[in-house]
């Protein structure tokens, strides 16, 4: 998969061109590839998501759906340990008051 920095769109295979030069050599056609939406060549070639293989661009690791995932897990850890925290307070505090 690729993305296309111009347009945002997500595609399988660039699109290939061929640009004639006249003023080199009439039978010399130089071949490029562009995105297939907007024909701009500032595009790049995706990578998997290292958590679900989702493709996602080059310059992150992981794709908005494990990013967001992860944070819900955080929050709800990190309310966990809070809780059980107090938890453990409370208990140090009975325990004191007891002995
Ligand atoms: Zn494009
Ligand atoms: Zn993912």
């Amino acid at each position: 998969m690729y993305f296309c920095n111009e347009c945002k769109e997500q595609f399988g295979e660039p699109r290939l061109m061929s640009d004639t030069h006249y003023e080199v050599d009439t039978r010399t056609d130089e071949v490029y590839s562009v995105c297939p939406y907007c024909a701009s060549s500032d595009y790049e070639e995706m990578v998997s998501c290292l958590c679900c293989g989702e493709p996602i661009r080059s310059s992150e690791d992981y794709c908005t759906g494990c990013i967001d995932f992860a944070n819900e897990a955080i929050n709800e850890f990190s309310w966990k340990m809070a809780a059980f925290e107090n938890a453990n307070k409370l208990l140090l505090h009975v325990l004191e008051s007891e002995g």
